[in-house]
């Protein structure tokens, strides 16, 4: 069933594990995913399963896997984490070694890689935020989303990241998902969040915060926001927290709406019906006596961030008022001002350039690929391949379809290059199981608590749990 494949210690001990547990081996060609995420681990599980007589190395920088599904997905939304228990079950493969606390570029090279796999997969995903490139954008308090979803998720190197929720209003550039997660974890209930794996900074920070407005600011019209029907549905329904939307903004399309095809139809007929109609006697009371508000200020592009007295941190931003052209916008000369002492930027997330010999379009951010395929035996998958779009099942559908290619081009093949065995060492790097020991400790940590569990922020801390 298993080809030629077989559970064995590599010949040359050139990996230094810090637990005791064996890594896979075998004769067949040799793969290498770089970055445990969902679409290294959807691609690994295609490939595994096709060529059972392969071996698989997922590469990962940090020694606990799942990427974006870890530090990304926000903690309230445990339900899109479900993809997990199939990861597990990839990782326990036969066929499958996860490689932990190993950095591409930094431990080994992509040139390490091709001369060592006869597949190449680079899946490491998307790193950095678009910036807006307005001036002001360099001001204290002016940041990223991704950076305050770093604080509520734990991701190492944000530890001690300043976020000063000393503000009344917050201001989220950009209309998508991010932007929602990020309002819902700034207003929802300090109470309905503990439960989760939110980080006890963040909870901290919450139970101190004075923002009582989030702004979400979009640059074009209801017809194109970003974000889908049932993260608007939560925020329509947030505790104590009342939707402000401009019903300016909604009278011109309300015409529109049986033109428009479904899902998108359900989705605006949403925010309409938010905007336009009165809401029941039980929801109006709810919103009445809501002492915070969640808006939507579409139609405007952000033009300046403006500081306070002290000169260095923002205190206002300047949006020019757009009018709106087909699928597009016109900028007006027409100039609003917004009291804020927090702006962040959620305009869509992009990946680096990890080694220089990957070829990398550092306009999009990308990876140039033809479905997947990069150069001959080198392949991306991914946001790192498509930009950053779509849901965990669209990064499912991509990487199998990449899989797919990957597997196509190893028809053939029966004897790999050598795999890990050729490959530099790499001390301190971790395995499955070590990573199973982390998360054992961190769910313990989290039980008295009453969360699912108390994530280990730093790779240091991480360590130390698997030594233990
Ligand atoms: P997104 O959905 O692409 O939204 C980006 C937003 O930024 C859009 O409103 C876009 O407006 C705006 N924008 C881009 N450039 C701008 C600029 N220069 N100035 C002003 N606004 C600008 O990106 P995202 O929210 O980062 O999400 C990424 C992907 O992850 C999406 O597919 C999303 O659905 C997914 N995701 C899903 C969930 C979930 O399922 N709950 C949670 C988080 C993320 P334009 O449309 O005008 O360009």
């Amino acid at each position: 069933m298993l080809g030629s494949w077989q559970v064995l210690r590599c010949k040359s001990q050139v990996f230094r594990n810090l637990s005791t547990t064996s890594l896979k081996c075998g004769s067949g060609p040799k793969v290498a995913v770089v970055g445990g995420g969902a679409a290294g681990f959807y691609a690994t599980q295609q490939i595994a399963k096709a060529r059972p007589d392969s071996v698989i190395d997922i590469f990962e920088k940090l020694p606990v896997p799942f990427g974006l599904v870890r530090f990304g997905v926000a903690p309230d939304h445990q339900d899109v984490k479900k993809c997990i228990s199939t990861f597990n079950k990839v990782a326990e493969l036969p066929n499958v070694n996860y490689i932990g606390n190993s950095t591409l570029g930094k431990d080994f090279s992509f040139v390490d890689l091709k001369r060592c796999y006869d597949s190449v997969l680079l899946t490491y995903g998307t790193d950095e935020d678009r910036k807006l490139g307005i001036p002001g954008e360099d001001l204290r308090n002016v940041m990223g989303a991704r950076d305050l979803v770093s604080v509520y998720n734990g991701l190492p190197g944000y530890e001690t990241f300043p976020v000063d929720l000393d503000t009344d209003t917050v201001v989220i550039i950009g209309v998508g998902n991010v932007s929602i997660d990020v309002a819902r974890l700034l207003l929802s209930p300090v109470d309905q969040l503990r439960k989760f794996d939110v980080t006890e900074a963040w909870l901290e920070k919450r139970l101190t915060s004075k923002v009582k407005r989030v702004v979400l600011v979009g640059r074009r019209g209801p017809l194109h926001v970003s974000f889908t029907i049932k993260e608007l549905r939560e925020m329509t329904k947030l505790e104590n927290t009342r939707p402000i939307l401009h019903k300016e903004q909604y009278l011109p399309i309300q015409d529109m709406l049986a033109k428009l095809e479904r899902p998108r139809k359900r989705l605006i007929e949403l925010l309409v019906n938010t905007a336009l109609k009165e809401p029941d006697a039980k929801t109006a009371e709810r919103y009445n006596n809501a002492k915070q508000s969640w808006e939507l200020q579409l139609l405007r592009s952000p033009v300046e961030a403006l500081p306070g007295p002290d000169g260095k941190s923002v205190a206002k931003l300047r949006l020019a008022v757009n009018i709106p052209k087909g699928d597009s916008v016109e900028q007006t000369d027409q100039i609003e001002e917004i009291e804020t002492g927090l702006v962040l930027r959620s305009i869509g997330y992009k990946s680096i350039q990890a080694d220089p010999d990957i070829k990398f379009d550092s306009k999009k951010g990308i990876v140039p690929n033809e479905d997947g395929r990069v150069s001959p035996g080198v392949y991306t998958a991914g946001w790192l391949g498509t930009g950053p779009r779509g849901v965990i099942i669209d990064t499912m559908n991509n990487a199998f379809k990449v899989a797919g290619n990957v597997i196509e081009d190893l028809k053939g093949m029966q004897e790999g290059k050598p795999g890990r065995e050729g490959m530099p060492h790499l001390p301190g790097h971790t395995t499955w199981q070590d990573w199973k020991k982390i998360e054992q400790v961190e769910e313990e940590a989290g039980k008295p608590k009453g969360k699912l569990r108390e994530k280990l922020w730093t790779v240091e801390s991480m360590l130390n749990a698997i030594k233990s």
